[in-house]
């Protein structure tokens, strides 16, 4: 990363007072003043970085952010690691938007003045090892899908298969994702000479970007492939067998790895991430490794007790016992009933609702008749 040396500009050290700084640029000011100089190009230019360079290094709060950067400049990442895509001007801008700056104007140095302390930014753009986080050009990997798939009650309990179908983009077979018709003729690009990288100027610094013409391919084509039109990508649906692990949750996720977006130029695919939604169950219900259901007894049973035969999930019956004076919405509890997961296993939760008869006949009522007279004499 290239910038203006404002301290060879002005003849003077790094560590020069305020004091010295004004007395070379005075006498630096006065013998490449234009009027001392007329029609001197050479001169003109020279007295205009003189000034720009006594702006900056003048105001402590400018010198101290132009030392950051400068300091950044010279034991910043090689050019190598520097190719990778980061943008500086991309990013103080965005930077700036953040702290109420303006996002769309270009960045200058000036700019600087309303954003705090670059040390604070650019050790949040380094990781620690130094190396930048963000990649934005070059190889790269494809995006993550995200996409929710409805499986039936038992499968997930059980684990097994199912397959889906999902509309991604892939590499295009044609061309085989270089975006040019097979045979045709790639050339390099002109702007950036194949090296995929530009020089700009920002204010005090030169600055090296992904080239717009070829974006940091480094290459042009001159025939587009006619089955992607020439972005290396085509729209497929694809079908895919997908392995559901037992006792998954509702609104649990399955990761397959590299079934994402292709990356591009050459990076690696994303991941498809599955976010599982189970379909309602006739009889049961569950929460999380726990199943709820609900039995209905008749009144006979529910006063004075018995033996019921329970649906479980591993398609056997369980007998629950229900003991005499069972009041209607008693919960029963089948250990070891429930859902076998990672963790363990849950249990099965009973219910039970009981049914009051209706439409009874002249023995029935007779019946209840004495039950409701010996209550009555209770009293
Ligand atoms: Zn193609
Ligand atoms: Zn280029």
């Amino acid at each position: 990363m290239a910038y203006k040396d404002y301290y060879r500009i002005l003849g003077v050290s790094e560590n020069a007072s305020q004091e010295e700084i004004k007395k070379a640029y005075r006498r630096l000011a006065k013998r490449y003043h234009p009027d001392a100089n007329p029609g001197d190009a050479k001169a003109a230019e020279k007295f205009k970085q003189i000034n720009e360079a006594h702006e900056i290094l003048s105001d402590p709060k400018k010198r101290k952010q132009y030392d950051d950067l400068r300091h950044f400049a010279k034991a910043g990442p090689s050019s190598a690691t520097f190719r990778g895509g980061f943008d500086l001007n991309d990013f103080l801008r965005q930077f700036a938007g953040a702290q109420g700056g303006t996002r769309t104007r270009t960045f200058t140095f000036e700019d600087l003045g309303g954003i705090g302390n670059l040390g604070d930014i650019f050790s949040s753009i380094f990781d620690r090892g130094g190396r930048f986080r963000q990649q934005r050009y070059g190889p790269q990997r494809g995006e993550d899908v995200y996409t929710e798939i409805e499986i039936p009650f038992e499968t997930a309990i059980k684990g097994g298969k199912t397959v889906i179908t999902i509309a991604k983009d892939d590499v295009c077979d044609l061309c085989g994702g270089r975006g040019a018709q097979p045979g045709s003729r790639i050339e390099r690009c002109p702007d950036c000479g194949g090296t995929g990288m530009i020089s700009v100027t920002q204010g005090a610094f030169a600055v090296s970007r992904p080239c717009p013409r070829c974006y940091g391919r480094g290459e042009i084509v001159t025939e587009p492939c006619p089955k992607c039109g020439g972005t290396g990508q085509i729209a497929t649906k694809k079908r895919i067998s997908v392995k559901i692990p037992p006792g998954i949750n509702d609104g649990g996720k399955i990761r397959l790895r590299g079934q994402g977006q292709p990356g591009t130029s050459g990076g690696p695919p994303g991941d498809l991430i599955l976010k599982v939604r189970i379909s309602p169950h006739r009889f049961f219900k569950r929460k999380g490794p726990d199943i709820y259901c609900d039995v209905t007894i008749n009144l006979a049973q529910a006063v004075l007790g018995s033996k019921i035969r329970i649906r479980t999930l591993n398609d056997r019956r369980a007998v629950l016992k229900i003991p005499p004076g069972t009041q209607p919405g008693t919960t029963f509890r089948l250990r070891g009933l429930g859902v076998r997961t990672d963790s363990g296993v849950g249990d099965q939760y009973i219910r039970v609702n009981v049914e009051i008869p209706k439409n009874l006949s002249s023995e029935e009522r007779e019946l209840f008749e004495r039950f409701a007279n010996s209550l009555s004499l209770k009293h």
